[in-house]
């Protein structure tokens, strides 16, 4: 297929690609930047992999761009992450040279170059390539690392594309769309808005990080038509946002991915009319691959939707949830052992448990990883979390599984409170809403919850010794 830079350069020159803070870029400008950040790329003659460690920022968004147009993949490091995490990744990528945003520059154990000294360089002058051939590497990107170890995807330009695709079949596409993305680049949540920014020819707002405030101001004062959004921060906006304030009125999908969300939350935005859009996908996945639709947005509440265009859903008779999409990414950077134990027959092993409804809506319930297997039966902790969520003394609950020698393992509980409460009334109150060995054994108090370098919660690293008995 044709570089998608030349190609949207050509198709919609003057249209605005892209805007950061005041700063904004038309398609003809952006592809003029990103040769030129190519050109300084190339004048450093490096040899092997390339690493990217950026911000939201605009240099971060034209080095990445900049990468393809050289033929090389980004690998996208987490900002977040330590220096010895990004030395693990850097080694198992074996990544040779990274490129950083100025103040993400740290003591790397290979040779690092900050973006302004990128700009010192000369811009030797570079041809890009013609075309994008469909099933080369992209871009090299860490899942999230929830599970346990973080794996090094290679999505290819194919998966890029028929995950854009899908996506606009499903929400729609006008020419003044606007695509808020606050989610980082080096995930796909952010990358795939910036690469459908080129798809589509539609604007890309580029905000540097997640504040509340910013965005809920950004969304109620400037046209932007779409956002992308993690549960946590679903639920800071509409912690928020004041009651009498209203996003403006192009704002059409508010597209939630990456986590489970609670029923409250979904009611919550019902109410205020906050059109949000669930959906279900993952690095291996380049982005989403089931989402709901506007249609159904309502009467499927708690449902992550329906497979979108083409990407095909089975439930095998583990409960566990296989796919079968054409954005399912080439494997993982040397395992390739371990990304086809998953693989079979074309269909990928999600992990996530989760069942079809009679309509083929699906509902995702939990990692296999974390569902509890008690005396034979299956629990599910969010099932028990939905229960507990909804008493006033409870801020927040976590349900983990703990090995017991008799029942084989029991569900036990990390909260976080509004109010003070004894074991005992918590006990009673799960016991009138959810089956006896669905209550919790214990009940500990936490002032935290162990997250990943994104936010997305460690539920497997929650054990007794984090928190408080609470009696
Ligand atoms: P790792 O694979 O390293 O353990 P990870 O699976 O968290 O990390 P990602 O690729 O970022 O890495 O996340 C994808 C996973 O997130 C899915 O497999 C699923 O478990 C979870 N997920 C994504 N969307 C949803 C959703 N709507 N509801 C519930 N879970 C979701
Ligand atoms: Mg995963």
């Amino acid at each position: 297929m044709e570089n998608w830079l030349t190609k949207r350069a050509r198709l919609s020159p003057q249209r605005c690609a892209v805007r950061a803070g005041s700063y904004s870029l038309t398609f003809a400008q952006l592809q003029q930047q990103v040769l030129q950040q190519a050109g300084r790329i190339a004048s450093l003659q490096a040899n092997g992999r390339i690493a990217v460690l950026t911000d939201n920022s605009l240099p971060g968004y034209l080095t990445i761009l900049a990468l393809q147009q050289l033929g090389v993949a980004p690998v996208l490091l987490n900002s977040r992450l330590s220096v010895d995490e990004l030395g693990q990744q850097l080694r198992d990528a074996a990544v040779t040279l990274c490129l950083a945003a100025d103040k993400l520059v740290r003591p790397l154990p290979i040779k690092v170059i900050s973006f302004s000294q990128l700009a010192q360089q000369t811009v030797v002058t570079v041809s890009p390539a013609a075309e994008f051939v469909p099933t080369a590497t992209a871009s090299i990107m860490f899942t999230s690392g929830t599970s346990g170890h973080a794996k090094a995807v290679l999505q290819t330009y194919d998966n890029h594309f028929y995950s854009a695709i899908g996506s606009a079949l499903n929400l729609g596409l006008a020419a003044a769309d606007a695509w808020l993305c606050c989610v980082p680049l080096f995930h796909i949540s952010g990358l795939s808005i910036m690469l459908r920014g080129l798809i589509y020819g539609m604007t890309v707002v580029l905000v540097d990080h997640f504040d509340a405030k910013v965005i809920n101001h950004l969304l109620c004062t400037q046209p932007i038509t779409t956002i992308s959004v993690v549960p946590y921060m679903l639920q800071k906006l509409l912690r928020d946002l004041p009651a009498d304030q209203h996003y403006q009125a192009a704002f059409r999908c508010m597209l939630l991915g990456g986590g489970p969300i609670d029923r409250a939350t979904l009611t919550e935005c019902q109410q205020r009319q906050i059109p949000v859009i669930q959906s279900y996908g993952m690095t291996e996945t380049a982005s989403q691959i089931v989402a709901l639709d506007f249609a159904n947005a309502a009467r499927k509440l708690g449902s992550v939707g329906q497979p979108l265009f083409p990407v095909q859903v089975k439930i095998a008779a583990d409960q566990h949830i296989l796919v079968k999409t054409p954005t399912l990414a080439a494997g993982y950077l040397n395992q390739p052992t371990a990304f086809s134990q998953q693989l079979h027959d074309g269909w990928f092993d999600t992990d996530d448990i989760g069942y079809l409804d009679d309509e083929g809506f699906l509902f995702v319930q939990g990692r296999s990883g974390d569902m509890i297997n008690s005396g034979g039966e299956n629990i599910f902790p969010g099932e028990i979390e939905t229960v507990y969520q909804q008493h006033p003394a409870i801020k927040q609950i976590i349900v983990a599984g703990r090995a017991d020698t008799t029942w084989g393992s029991v569900p036990l509980a990390y909260i976080q409170l509004n109010a003070p409460v004894s074991a005992a009334e918590l006990r009673a109150y799960g016991r009138e809403h959810l089956a006896h060995y669905k209550v919790p054994r214990a009940f500990y108090l936490v002032t935290d919850f162990p997250r990943t370098g994104n936010g997305k919660l460690k539920r497997r690293a929650l054990t007794p010794a984090v928190g408080e008995l609470i009696k």
